[in-house]
C-alpha cells in the first residue's frame, strides 16, 4: 500500500515536472476558470437579493442587469480558460511525446532485443493521448471544481451551518463509496492499457510478416489470437466501466438526497422563523449549483487514474537505458601498428553463452576481407561489435592505430563506417531519398558516381522518374538485388572509411552475382571492405578470407588456403 502511494506520488511529481514551460499558461487558465466560477457562485446570492427586493417592492432592474452581466462574464471566462487549458495540455503532451520519440531512437541495442515495438508505439501514441485528455480537461477541472466546491460549501456554512452539515454528511457518505471503487478502477485501467500495448505489439508482428502469414494460411489463427488480445482490452475496460458506473448514481443520490433533506429541514426552519424563504432558495440554488462540480469531481477521479497510469507507462519508456553519444571506455587506449582494422582477442556474450571467444584478425586498408563460417559462428555479432551496437566484454578493435572504443565517441566512430545489412531496410520515399539518407547534402555528381559504383545506373535510366521514382513501402517495387545495391549506394554516399557488408543469402542470378562482385572490387578500391560472405563468388573475389567457427578464427588467408575449412554446405556455389 505504502509502495503504491509512493509510486503515485512519484507519478504526480513527474506530471508536475512535465508542466514546466506551460505553468504560466496553466495558471492564467486556472485564474480565468476560478474567476468564472466566482461569478457563478455570486449569482445565487444576487438571486436572493433580487427575491428580497421584489418581496419588499423595490426596483430589481439593476440587479437583473448585474445578474446578466455575471452570467455573460462567467460564460466568456469559462470558454477562454477551456481553450487555454486544452492548449497547455497539448503542449505538455507534445513535449512528453517528443522526449519519448528521442528516447526510442537512442535506446541501447540490447533494449530493442527485449522490448516489443508495437507496445513502445502504443505507449508513445495511445497512452500520451489518454494523458492529454486528462491534462486538458480532467486535471484542470479537478482543481477548479475543488475550489468551487470549497467556496460553495463555505458560503453554505455561512448561510446556514446546520443545513450545510446535513449536505456534507450525505455527500461524504457517497464519497466513501466512490473511494472504495477507485482502486478497482485503477487496477482495471492499467490492465486495459497493458492489454492495448500487447494488442498493438501483436498487430505489428503480424503486419510486418504479412506474406509469411498469408502463405501459411494463418489469417484465421492470427485473427483468433488478436481477438484474444482485443477481448482482454474489452474485458478490462468493461470492468472499469462497471465500477465507474457506480460513481454517477452515488453522486446523483448525494445531490438528490441533499436537495430533499435541505427542503424538508429548510421548510421547518422557515416556518420556525430561523431562516427566510430567500435564504432557503439561495441555499437550494447552491446545492443545485454545486451538484455539477461535485459530481464532476467524482467523475474525474477514474479519468485521473487512467491518465496517471498512462503517464507511468510513458515514463517507463523514458527510464529505459539509452546509448550515450559520448560513451567511451575508461581503459587505456590500445594502440595498433600499421594501417587498417585490427581486431584483438574479442570476447562477447549476449546473455550467458560465449559468442565470440577471443576473435583476432587484421583487415588491411583498402582491401576486401570476406568473413565466412557456419551459421551461428558469430559473424553478424562481429558486425554488431564493429558498429558499436554492443560493446565487447574484453579485447579491442583498433583502426589506423586508434582504439575504436577509447579514442572515439560512438558518433565519431559511426561517422567512419558504413553498414549494409543482409535485409537492408529501404524506406518509404524515392530512390533519391533512400540513397541520400546517409548524406542528404551530397552533391549530384557524387550521388551519380555512387549510383554507378553500386551498379544502379541501368536501373535509374530505366525507371520513369529516374532517381525520383517512389520505391514503395520497404522498397517493395524493387527486386531483392536492386534493394541490396540501393543500400550499398546509401552506405557509400557518406564516404565511409570502412564498409561492413552483410551479403544477402537469397539467390542472385549470374548477372546480379557478377554485378555484386564487380561492385565489391570497386568499393574496396575506395575503402576498407569487410563482407560476411555466403557466396563462393564473393569469397573468391576477396583479397583475404577469415573463417570463423564458434566465435574463433580457425583460418585466415586466400581462398586456396582456407577452402578446406569453408562450410561448403552453406556456401552457395
Ligand atoms: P548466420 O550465418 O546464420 O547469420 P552468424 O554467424 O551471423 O549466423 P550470429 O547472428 O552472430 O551468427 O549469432 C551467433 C549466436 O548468437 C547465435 O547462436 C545466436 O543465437 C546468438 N544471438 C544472436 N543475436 C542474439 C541476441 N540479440 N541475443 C541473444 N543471442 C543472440
Amino acid at each position: 500500500m505504502d509502495e503504491e502511494l509512493e509510486t503515485r506520488r512519484g507519478t504526480l511529481r513527474q506530471l508536475w515536472s512535465w508542466t514546466r514551460g506551460s505553468r504560466r499558461a496553466l495558471l492564467t487558465a486556472l485564474g480565468c476558470a476560478l474567476t468564472g466560477a466566482a461569478l457563478g457562485l455570486a449569482q445565487p446570492l444576487l438571486v436572493n437579493s433580487t427575491i428580497e427586493a421584489a418581496t419588499n417592492s423595490r426596483s430589481v432592474a439593476g440587479l437583473l442587469v448585474l445578474l446578466a452581466a455575471l452570467f455573460a462574464g462567467q460564460a466568456l471566462l469559462q470558454a477562454w480558460s477551456t481553450y487555454r487549458l486544452d492548449r497547455a495540455g497539448e503542449g505538455i503532451v507534445r513535449r512528453l511525446r517528443q522526449a519519448m520519440i528521442d528516447q526510442l531512437l537512442r535506446l541501447r541495442m540490447a533494449v530493442y532485443d527485449r522490448q516489443r515495438v508495437g507496445d513502445l508505439i502504443s505507449r508513445t501514441t495511445t497512452d500520451t493521448t489518454l494523458l492529454r485528455d486528462v491534462l486538458a480537461t480532467d486535471a484542470a477541472n479537478a482543481v477548479v471544481n475543488s475550489i468551487v466546491v470549497a467556496g460553495g460549501v463555505a458560503v453554505m456554512v455561512w448561510l446556514d451551518p446546520l443545513l450545510a452539515t446535513v449536505v456534507l454528511a450525505v455527500t461524504l457518505s457517497s464519497g466513501l463509496v466512490v473511494a472504495a471503487v477507485l482502486k478497482g478502477i485503477r487496477r482495471e485501467t492499467v490492465a486495459a492499457q497493458d492489454a492495448t500495448g500487447s494488442l498493438a505489439a501483436d498487430l505489428e508482428r503480424v503486419l510486418s510478416a504479412i506474406r509469411t502469414v498469408r502463405v501459411n494460411r494463418a489469417e484465421s489463427r492470427e485473427s483468433a489470437a488478436l481477438a484474444g488480445r482485443n477481448g482482454a482490452v474489452y474485458t478490462h475496460n468493461v470492468r472499469a466501466a462497471r465500477l465507474s458506473a457506480v460513481v454517477s448514481p452515488a453522486i446523483d443520490l448525494a445531490v438528490q438526497g441533499s436537495l430533499i433533506v435541505v427542503i424538508v429541514v429548510g421548510l421547518s426552519r422557515v416556518s420556525a422563523g430561523a431562516m427566510t424563504v430567500g435564504e432557503l432558495v439561495a441555499f437550494l440554488l447552491y446545492v443545485n449549483y454545486l451538484a455539477a462540480p461535485m459530481s464532476g469531481l467524482f467523475d474525474i477521479a477514474p479519468a485521473l487514474q487512467t491518465g496517471l497510469a498512462a503517464l507511468e507507462r510513458a515514463q517507463e519508456v523514458l527510464d529505459l537505458p539509452v546509448e550515450s553519444e559520448r560513451e567511451r571506455r575508461t581503459a587505456a587506449p590500445t594502440s595498433g601498428p600499421g594501417a587498417g582494422l585490427v581486431l584483438r582477442d574479442l570476447r562477447f556474450r549476449y546473455t550467458d553463452r560465449d559468442i565470440l571467444r577471443g576473435t583476432s584478425f587484421h583487415v588491411p586498408r583498402n582491401s576486401c576481407t570476406a568473413v565466412a563460417g557456419p551459421s551461428g559462428a558469430g559473424k553478424s555479432t562481429l558486425f554488431s561489435l564493429l558498429g558499436r551496437f554492443y560493446e565487447p566484454d574484453s579485447g579491442s578493435i583498433v583502426f589506423d592505430g586508434r582504439d575504436v572504443h577509447t579514442d572515439h565517441s560512438i558518433a565519431q566512430w559511426r561517422a567512419r563506417i558504413g553498414l549494409v545489412e543482409q535485409h537492408s531496410p529501404l524506406m518509404y520515399g524515392t530512390l533519391r531519398d533512400n540513397i541520400g539518407y546517409a548524406a542528404p547534402d551530397a552533391d549530384e555528381t557524387w550521388l551519380r558516381q555512387v549510383v554507378d559504383m553500386a551498379g544502379l545506373t541501368a536501373l535509374v535510366d530505366r525507371l520513369p522518374s529516374g532517381l525520383d521514382t517512389e520505391v514503395g513501402e520497404h522498397g517493395s517495387s524493387l527486386s531483392g538485388g536492386e534493394q541490396q545495391r540501393v543500400a550499398i549506394a546509401r552506405a557509400l554516399l557518406a564516404r565511409p572509411e570502412i564498409l561492413l557488408l552483410d551479403e544477402p543469402t537469397s539467390h542472385l542470378d549470374a548477372a546480379n552475382e557478377q554485378l555484386l562482385t564487380r561492385t565489391l572490387r570497386r568499393i574496396s578500391a575506395e575503402c576498407t571492405l569487410l563482407v560476411i560472405a555466403h557466396r563462393l563468388s564473393t569469397i573468391r573475389a576477396a583479397d583475404q578470407v577469415v573463417v570463423l567457427d564458434a566465435g574463433q578464427v580457425v583460418a585466415t588467408g586466400g581462398y586456396d588456403d582456407v577452402r578446406d575449412l569453408l562450410p561448403q554446405h552453406r556456401v552457395t556455389a
